[in-house]
């Protein structure tokens, strides 16, 4: 096994990076996953001489064989964190080890081989060294990284695992999610596509639960919503998540989120949550939610706000939620104060704000 001490970077800097007035023009507005930084992070693996040829280099398309395993059977996964530049000039990422742990997990589900966590991070690290000036001084923007890995043996026989994989990160400035800042987002009840079933990817972060999910996703759109909400492939009745963000239900002073099953992805916003919670006085469990209950809540008035949770879009509240047969309101249908007091601390810690009580900041520069 390589561990973290034997591979060293290469690094070859860009010949044709972006002046800082070019990249000013794509700061002043950059959307979300639009724009990418001068430099990315390339790491090759074969089974005989492990993780190798660490690199950072001009970001640039990749030349593949289009008999690559990653196009025919999607092994693939990626990884999804933010970079934030605090208040006293420092950049910082969020509990970066919990997702080399994650990656490291879906790894083992999609039978890739694990990256060391601190080659991980020390790859984040180094891109965003690198290309530090295109983490965003905006209040609430950021430098999203994308972390992924490929399967890239040559061949279409499905008998084995690729032998061959490459792990990449690559780097975004990025405004907010969803545009139009805090707007409480519409939901789609999906009874009739299932994301993830028991035995399945579901907890892995996977390209392929996201293809599985488009239809879906379509589907709500033409209904008038933002958002699917994925249901269990079981009974179509328990909430799992947003195929994106997991989901908080709060009574008044305690949160309810779905526990996870092995069906929906353990977000590290979710865990944290978790926590703050107790900081903040509330009181959090983990559980179960059926959509009966879910509007039964609402109506009388005992589910108070429910908010979606996320890297990316942090936390947003869900305004309203529409089934095939049903349809009704979440509070008034506007931000609720818990929500937005959790959304604010949790910025809070990320921006420098807040303390860090959690031991969660990672500073990179
Ligand atoms: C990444 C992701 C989340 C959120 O995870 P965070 O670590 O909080 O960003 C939730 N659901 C799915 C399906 C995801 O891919």
């Amino acid at each position: 096994m390589t561990t973290a001490s034997q591979l060293s970077f290469h690094v070859q800097l860009s010949d044709h990076a972006r002046t800082a007035a070019e990249r000013e023009q794509v700061l002043a507005n950059p959307g979300f996953g639009q724009y990418f930084t001068d430099h990315m992070i390339a790491i090759d693996y074969t089974e005989e001489r492990g993780w190798h040829d660490a690199r950072l280099q001009p970001y640039a398309p990749l030349v593949l064989d289009p008999a690559t395993a990653v196009f025919h059977y999607a092994q693939e996964l990626f990884e999804g964190l933010k970079a934030y530049r605090q208040a006293g000039g420092s950049i910082v990422t969020f509990r970066p080890y919990a997702n080399a742990a994650r990656f490291n997990k879906s790894c083992r589900r999609m039978a890739m081989p694990e990256l060391p966590e601190e080659t991980f991070v020390e790859s984040l690290e180094l891109l965003v060294q690198t290309d530090r000036e295109w983490v965003p001084t905006t209040e609430g923007h950021s430098l999203y990284l994308r972390p992924f890995v490929i399967a890239t043996q040559v061949g279409l026989g499905v008998n084995y695992p690729s032998k061959s994989y490459r792990f990449m990160v690559i780097a975004s400035p990025a405004a907010s999610y969803f545009a139009g800042g805090i707007k409480p987002v519409s939901v789609w009840l999906s009874t009739e596509y299932t994301r993830a079933a028991p035995g399945g990817t579901g907890a892995a972060k996977c390209g392929g639960n996201y293809a599985a999910a488009f239809v879906a996703q379509r589907q709500a759109v033409e209904q008038g919503c933002d958002q699917v909400v994925w249901l269990d492939a079981v009974e179509h009745r328990f909430v799992e998540e947003m195929g994106g963000m997991n989901l908080f239900f709060v009574f008044g002073d305690k949160l309810l989120t779905p526990a996870l099953t092995g069906t929906l992805l353990p977000g590290i916003t979710r865990d944290s949550i978790l926590t703050l919670a107790g900081d903040l006085g509330l009181e959090a469990v983990e559980g179960r939610i059926s959509i009966e209950e879910w509007q039964a809540g609402c109506e009388s008035g005992e589910l108070t706000e429910v908010f979606a949770c996320g890297t990316a879009a942090v936390v947003t509240p869900v305004g309203t939620v529409k089934g095939a047969d049903r349809a009704w309101t979440v509070g008034d249908g506007t931000p609720g104060p818990v929500t937005m007091r959790i959304r604010e601390e949790l910025l809070g810690i990320q921006y420098g704000m807040r303390p860090d009580r959690h031991g969660w900041i990672h500073k990179i520069a």
